[in-house]
């Protein structure tokens, strides 16, 4: 078990092959509550040794058949266990999770649930994953049979960290693959505070180690290492890009989801009450730490002053305060590194467009990393507050002439994770759909996702698919069996 040092602040060890273990070097850091800025638990900080370790563990229990060759019924039934332990727990998880990463309670609990849901769909997609009887000219059987990838090595952002880390260990544990998980370093906890439950789940020792620590000394190794087959990466395009030349080395398999700087686009027609809250729902559920955050809101002219003042007017009403209050609509930045990151961006959207609402750090709050929900207007599609992912609550409202006009600054972008497209014209809607280079488009609404349809990016978003069947596959290989049933010889010779 985890063990506490004093009261409210818990110190954690490594998960690694069923068992709480210390980092190699003995080290640890702290995890900060971003509404208070106080220390709320110890991790380690894992390095190379401890990742070797993990591996090592993970391989054994892969090669051992504990998992894989375990029946796809029973790793379902693990899953649905694991899922309705989470569903049980999803208060005291979901305040964690708040506490941890700034989240406001109510959406954390909305992300727990999903974390359970999403267990409960990839158990039972365990026990659907299927070969084929390939129809081969000859005298023969040929068959394909799907099988797990084998140890999958898995890093994940701190935006959402129980449900990006469900994303990625749910279909590879369906699929019978081993894993190796790095949470955030910010945003840890959630998935620490899981591996509690998984003897009790009957999730044997190895199948799912957890290695904290941060990028460069505990991400980094995961790529490199040997017996680690796959990479599966949510974060940013930055450290996308390192770790698909690092892949390379080993000829890792690679799984990319990235950032996104999503147009959420507003035609004349829509409604507009459900317009102007959807532009702000787009971008500021989650403080707009969210990767496909509706981040470029463009919004055809006949309507833009008033769209710009309805959500202008909208947007100082929104409730800042602490996490854990329920009524709390948008919480602290993650860190102190983003909380700066932003009012940089701020600061940069001064200089190039208009402010509408916000522009700065929240100033009710002495102490947390609180930011106002911001909005700039008539921005020109080649700032860089419309070009560059900001992650945070900051809109960029951009002006446009027609669907041409829209279409064009919709898709001049070197993401493309999402948008979203608002009208009651269902030809120009379909018109929009088909043309907008994204992962996912909406009709007349903005963020909702679901375990059972695909996820995942078009350009420097990244590429292959999480969630759904789609999810499943990353994690199997393909065998072709080819069964003679000639018994003459070959004869060629
Ligand atoms: P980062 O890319 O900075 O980090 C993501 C993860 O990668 C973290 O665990 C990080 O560790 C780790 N990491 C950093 N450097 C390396 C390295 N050299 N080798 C291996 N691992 C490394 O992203 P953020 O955590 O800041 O998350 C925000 C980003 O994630 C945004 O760009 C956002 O769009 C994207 N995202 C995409 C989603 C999608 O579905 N497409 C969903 C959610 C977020 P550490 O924390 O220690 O730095």
């Amino acid at each position: 078990m985890a063990t506490g040092i004093k009261a409210n602040v818990k110190t954690y060890d490594l998960f690694i092959d069923g068992k709480w273990q210390p980092s190699a070097k003995g080290k640890t850091y702290e995890v900060i509550d971003p509404s208070t800025e106080e220390v709320i638990a110890h991790v380690p900080d894992a390095t190379a040794e401890d990742v070797d370790r993990a591996a090592k563990a993970a391989r054994q229990a892969f090669e051992s058949g504990s998992w894989a060759s375990m029946t796809a019924q029973g790793r379902g039934r693990i899953l649905f266990r694991l899922a309705e332990k989470i569903r049980s727990e999803m208060p005291k998880l979901a305040e964690l999770e708040s506490r941890n990463g700034g989240k406001p309670i109510v959406e954390a609990e909305f992300d727990i649930n999903d974390v359970a849901t999403c267990f409960e769909y990839y158990g039972g997609l365990a026990t659907k994953i299927q070969g084929h009887v390939n129809p081969v000219p000859d005298n023969a059987l040929s068959l394909s049979l799907r099988e797990p990838v084998g140890v999958a090595g898995q890093i994940i952002p701190w935006n959402y960290p129980l449900l990006m880390a469900a994303w990625k260990l749910a279909p590879a544990l369906a699929a019978g693959c081993t894993c190796v998980l790095k949470p955030a370093e910010q945003t840890p906890l959630t998935a620490l505070e899981i591996a509690n439950w998984f003897e009790e789940v009957d999730l044997p020792p190895g199948v799912v180690n957890i290695v904290t620590g941060f990028g460069e000394s505990a991400g980094a190794p995961i790529v490199n290492h040997p017996e680690i087959n796959k990479i599966a990466f949510t974060g940013s395009a930055s450290v996308g890009k390192i770790i698909l030349r690092a892949a390379a080395e080993n000829i890792k398999r690679v799984t990319l989801e990235l950032g996104g700087k999503s147009p959420n686009i507003f035609f004349a027609d829509a409604d507009f009450e459900n317009a102007i809250d959807g532009a702000l729902f787009g971008v500021f559920i989650n403080q707009g730490e969210v990767c496909s955050a509706g981040s470029r809101i463009l919004v055809e002219k006949k309507i833009y002053s008033k769209f710009v003042d309805a959500m202008v007017e909208k947007a100082k009403r929104i409730k800042l305060g602490p996490p854990l209050d329920r009524d709390t609509k948008m919480g602290p930045l993650v860190s102190k590194e983003q909380y700066d990151r932003v009012l940089q961006y701020q600061e940069i959207g001064k200089k190039e467009a208009k402010v509408g609402a916000g522009g700065g750090r929240a100033k009710a709050f002495g102490k947390g990393y609180y930011v106002e929900p911001t909005i700039f207007y008539d921005v020109d599609n080649s700032a860089r507050i419309a070009r560059e992912e900001i992650f945070g609550p900051v809109a960029a409202v951009i002006p446009f002439d027609s669907e041409a006009d829209a279409l064009r600054i919709a898709n001049d972008s070197p993401y493309g994770l999402a948008a979203a497209v608002w009208s009651r014209d269902i030809f120009k809607t379909m018109r929009m759909v088909k043309a907008l280079r994204a992962g996912i488009v909406w009709v007349n609404h903005m963020q909702p996702t679901y375990v059972e349809a695909p996820w995942g990016g078009y350009k420097q978003s990244g590429f292959g698919r999480e969630l759904g069947p789609w999810g499943l596959e990353e994690y199997l290989e393909t065998k072709q069996v080819h069964i003679n049933l000639n018994e003459q010889p070959i004869g060629w010779y």
